[in-house]
């Protein structure tokens, strides 16, 4: 299986050289997966990972335009159908100035493992484009959406492509991408997810990917009669993800210390409690403010700004019981995962996507900490996107408790299925190993059934 394995992944580079992140995000599921093959030697002969390495399909596209002194601009565009075996392609929108193909076709890999775990019927997808909506007027900002949604409307659909937010993508783009896709298909129809309450948006939608990651954490350390009350914990970033992280440790018991932006963090030894929370809220979903006015605010806090001459961060060289990487892919290095590790981290769930380097993930799963990898610990917000796409096609709504016990259910499925995995394939407490193996069994398994059509 070795050799094989090892051609897969040559096969990769060869035809994916200038896409870094897809090649590092195929490499880090491909070890776990010999003693799968091993079993099924059917998805093999079937060409499986072949064929889930790459996309069904590729959509490209140009998007004019005008800022509001007039000027035009072009920003490109993606969506990445990755895999539809198991249901109409799912994942989020990034805008971003990094996005790339190789950054979207990394996200939209995991992301066919991720919705595989969650227990719904949803296939992989990811999309999104190099605009920055940072600086940007609302107005610029429902320019670009627009005209974005006049080019992607055409290739999704409630049963066909079911995209949702990631960076840079929150409730107000949706609405105006929704807006416009409405217009243009003359339907209202559930075709995003991460919409408002009033047209069709789920309650918890918000909250679902950091309170995941926070019940994921829990149900880990449940494996050794422990809970989150009393822990202490580094959180990154201060979007979506971030915020709804630090709300749910909160409800739980444990005490945030940390947030970041790209400009650089805070540190905040009494901890970020709910008044924190909401003025982090405020300044960042409202005023859209950098994280630095956090200790204009409280000025007992610390900021640091980003040093680009560092080898670490600083941010992960904190002492703390947990951490939760909610930023963006590979955002703890090697040096950082040693420091997490020196200072007494032992339980680490990923709200981002990929924040870990592969020399970084050595580390956790060699010291056999609990190392929730983003494809689980992450799912959360996906499997509420598939709650919302259900509220749709009912023509309902659930309340508040329904969704969160909903997702706490799901979380700790996802969490079942990644032990069991794990310790049926003799590496119990690896979740990385439960993780890949268990979703690529549930995607390989149906494309048998499908035949060799896609
Ligand atoms: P947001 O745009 O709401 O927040 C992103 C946060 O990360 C911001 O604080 C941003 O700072 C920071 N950040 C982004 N890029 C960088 C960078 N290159 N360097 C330093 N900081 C950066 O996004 P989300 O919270 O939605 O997403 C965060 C992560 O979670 C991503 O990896 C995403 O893929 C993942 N995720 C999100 C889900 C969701 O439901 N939203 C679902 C599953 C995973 P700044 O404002 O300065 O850019």
């Amino acid at each position: 299986m070795g050799d094989y394995l090892k051609d897969f992944v040559e096969q990769v580079k060869a035809k994916n050289p200038a896409q870094p992140e897809f090649i590092q995000a195929v490499e880090e599921v491909v070890p776990s997966l010999g003693p799968a093959l091993e079993k099924h030697p059917e998805y093999r002969k079937a060409k499986i990972i072949e064929r889930i390495a790459e996309p069904e399909r590729v959509i490209i596209f140009r998007v004019p335009w005008e800022d509001d002194k007039g000027d035009y601009h072009v920003n490109r565009a993606f969506r990445i159908e990755m895999n539809s075996a198991i249901g109409p392609y799912k994942g989020g929108l990034r805008f971003h100035p990094t996005v790339n193909l190789g950054i979207l076709k990394f996200l939209a890999f995991e992301q066919v493992f991720k919705n595989a775990l969650t227990t719904l019927p949803m296939g992989g997808g990811k999309g999104g484009s190099d605009f920055d909506p940072k600086g940007k007027s609302d107005s610029e900002v429902a320019r670009f959406c627009q005209s974005f949604m006049m080019e992607l409307f055409r290739h999704i659909g409630p049963n066909t492509d079911v995209p949702a937010g990631d960076i840079g993508v929150g409730g107000r783009e949706i609405g105006y991408m929704y807006g416009m896709y409405k217009k243009l298909s003359n339907e209202f129809t559930g075709v995003l997810t991460g919409k408002g309450l009033n047209w069709g948006g789920s309650l918890i939608r918000p909250e679902a990917t950091g309170y995941g990651a926070v019940y994921f954490a829990a149900e880990m350390l449940e494996t050794r009669g422990e809970t989150l009350e009393g822990k202490t914990a580094l959180v990154s970033g201060s979007g979506n993800v971030a915020q709804y992280t630090i709300e749910k440790l909160l409800d739980l018991g444990a005490k945030s210390l940390t947030l970041s932006d790209s400009g650089g963090y805070i540190y905040d030894e009494e901890g970020i409690d709910r008044k924190k929370l909401d003025f982090v809220m405020d300044l960042k979903n409202v005023r859209r403010g950098r994280i630095k006015e956090y200790v204009d605010k409280y000025p007992k806090a610390v900021y640091t700004p980003v040093d680009k001459k560092l080898d670490h961060n600083p941010l992960w060289n904190h002492k703390a019981d947990t951490a939760f990487p909610s930023a963006t892919q590979n955002e703890i290095n090697e040096k950082d995962a040693a420091n997490l590790i020196k200072n007494g981290c032992y339980v680490i769930s990923e709200g981002a996507n990929m924040p870990t380097v592969p020399e970084g993930i050595k580390i956790f799963v060699d010291e056999k900490i609990l190392y929730g990898p983003g494809k689980a610990a992450n799912a959360g917000g996906v499997a509420v996107s598939g709650l919302e796409m259900t509220q749709n096609s009912l023509r309902y709504s659930w309340t508040r408790e329904e969704v969160d016990s909903k997702l706490y259910d799901i979380m700790k499925s996802i969490h079942r299925q990644c032990h069991e995995t794990a310790a049926h394939y003799g590496q119990i407490g690896n979740y990385v190993a439960g993780a890949n193996i268990a979703g690529l069994i549930k995607v390989a398994d149906t494309m048998l059934d499908l035949g060799i059509v896609g």
